[in-house]
Order: structure tokens, then C-alpha cells, then sequence
């Protein structure tokens, strides 16, 4: 189940099938103006550079971290997944200097970033083997079978399919997909079975469920069907809380998939107060500690 939270005015999905801090943001909580209002995350849309500068770090507050600390993605519509590390951490508002679609990462403390505005976005975890990915799955990365290299970095990493939890976000719904015969006979390519995928409307068109394409394909590559979450929130028809590439034709911003492997929690001191230690230390130990009474007396 998607569930609403705000933190701090930043408002943003999050599934409970995920057990990590994670966040599909939307477009509210920002300071960007006009068609990008509010929470732009994209530099290449003719934003103020300090409005979205202002928005990742309202963002990457939610993880603890500052706004040059984050991994983020430069889509291409491609297939390639790329494991990132604490050298990829993005100084904000520079090029990223690689493309991929997805990306995946073993690193705590590091929120790694997928964009869409109607593209679909999967957010991944296994936290048995501490590995996470996010991936932006438009129609063409997902038919070149994007989220199978998503799952081959994660298994690279450690992680295994049957452990792994997929919350797939909002996006372009089925209500709002219309294609020609491209895009179904790309995804029928790619899934083989496509039963309740497709509707067929009367002027030719094609309706097309991506987001059940892309949890039917999760399921094909081994995660169980009980460990994926699928949003209900479609970004055309919610366009006023979602940035729509489709909606707008494209004068829109972005907003983003975000997720975070737990930093490695602080070992916790766990401290035994021995007598004779305390009676070797009493002259300067604190006098409020019970144990050193004991100790004295
Ligand atoms: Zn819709």
C-alpha cells in the first residue's frame, strides 16, 4: 500500500512493502515556480539553478544527507544499470558523467535518484543482503528488459530475487496510456504473456498497463508476487500533484524515486561497571554514577 507523508511540507509517497527510507516525491514541498512548481528535480528544464538546488537538498534531507551527496541517473531511454558507490556521490547541478537508466548500490548512506513524469519508476531493496536499486522504466528501457539488468547488478552485489521487495510508483496509467501498435508489440516481445495488459479501443488505439508490464516481468525473474507494491496513482490523471511529460507535451519538470540503504547504525556501547575499575578510577569519576557508589561503599 502507497501511503502520503510530509515532512517538513515535502510531500512524497512511500510503500509499506518497503522496510528502508524511501520516497516517490511529488510536486509539492519545493520553491520552483510556474509549470515547474514546485519540487523540480530535473537542472536541464530552464529552472533557477538555486531553486532546484534549494529542492534537492529539502530532499535529500529526508535521508540525512546533504544535496551533493546523492547518486543520481542521466536517462537515455536505455537498458544499462550502473552500480554506484560513495565515488558517485552527485555534486548538484553538475553533468553526471555516465548514463543509465537504473541504478543499483551496496553503499549505506547513499540515496541513489531515478526521475520520470509518467515513465514508470521501480524502487528495489533487499535488505537481507543490503542492496537497493531505483530504475526508471519508460516503455523503451522497459521492453530492452531493463529492470532483468537491474536484477544481474543486485545479484552482483549480493542480492537474491526471492528476497527482493519492488515498490513500483506512480506513472502514466492504464486509464491514460494510449499507444499505437508499437508499444504493445514491444511489450508482447519482451513478456510473452500479456494477458490483461492491453485494451483495445475502437479508433485503433492501444491502452497499455506499464506498470503491471513491469511487476509481471519482476515476477518472471523470480520475485515473488507478495513482495511487489503497485501504485494506483496515475501522473496524467493526478497531474496537478505529479509532473506529466504527456499532459503538459513536455514543459514540465521532474520528480523522483528515491531510496536508502540504512547507514550502518552506530555499535552501540553497552557499558559494565566493574568494581575494581571503579575503585581504581574513584578519585575522578563522576559522583553521580550509582555503580561507583556501590563501589566506594
Ligand atoms: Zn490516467
Amino acid at each position: 500500500m502507497f501511503i502520503e507523508h510530509n515532512e517538513n511540507g515535502v510531500i512524497y509517497m512511500a510503500s509499506d512493502i518497503i522496510p528502508l527510507r524511501h520516497a516517490f516525491t511529488t510536486r509539492y514541498g519545493g520553491v520552483s515556480r510556474g509549470h515547474l512548481a514546485t519540487l523540480n528535480l530535473l537542472s536541464d528544464k530552464g529552472d533557477e539553478p538555486e531553486n532546484v538546488r534549494e529542492n534537492y537538498r529539502r530532499v535529500a534531507a529526508l535521508f540525512g544527507v546533504g544535496e551533493d551527496d546523492c547518486a543520481v541517473t542521466r536517462q537515455v531511454h536505455g537498458n544499462t544499470v550502473r552500480i554506484v558507490t560513495e565515488a558517485d556521490r552527485h555534486k548538484c547541478l553538475t553533468p553526471v558523467p555516465y548514463e543509465a537508466d537504473g541504478i543499483v548500490t551496496a553503499t549505506p548512506g547513499l540515496p541513489i535518484f531515478c526521475f520520470t513524469a509518467d515513465c514508470v519508476p521501480v524502487l528495489l531493496c533487499d535488505t537481507e543482503h543490503g542492496v537497493i536499486g531505483a530504475v526508471h522504466c519508460g516503455w523503451r528501457s522497459s521492453a530492452a528488459d531493463i529492470l532483468k539488468n537491474a536484477l544481474t547488478q543486485m545479484e552482483s552485489l549480493g542480492a537474491k530475487a526471492e528476497d527482493i521487495r519492488a515498490a513500483i510508483g506512480p506513472a502514466i496509467g492504464k486509464c491514460c496510456f494510449e499507444t499505437d501498435d508499437d508499444v504493445p508489440e514491444a511489450v508482447t516481445a519482451w513478456l510473452g504473456d500479456t494477458a490483461g495488459l492491453f485494451q483495445k479501443r475502437a479508433d485503433g488505439k492501444t491502452l497499455v498497463d506499464l506498470r503491471g508490464a513491469n511487476a509481471r516481468r519482476l515476477m518472471q525473474l523470480g520475485v515473488p508476487a507478495g513482495q511487489i507494491d503497485i501504485s494506483d496513482e496515475c501522473t496524467i490523471c493526478s497531474h496537478e500533484k505529479y509532473f506529466s511529460h504527456r499532459y503538459t507535451k513536455g514543459r514540465r519538470g521532474g520528480q523522483a524515486a528515491v531510496i536508502c540503504l540504512d547507514s550502518k547504525a552506530p555499535s552501540k556501547t553497552v557499558s559494565f561497571y566493574f568494581p575494581a575499575a571503579a575503585e581504581k578510577s574513584e578519585g575522578s569519576a563522576p559522583l553521580n554514577s550509582p555503580m561507583l557508589y556501590f563501589a566506594i561503599y
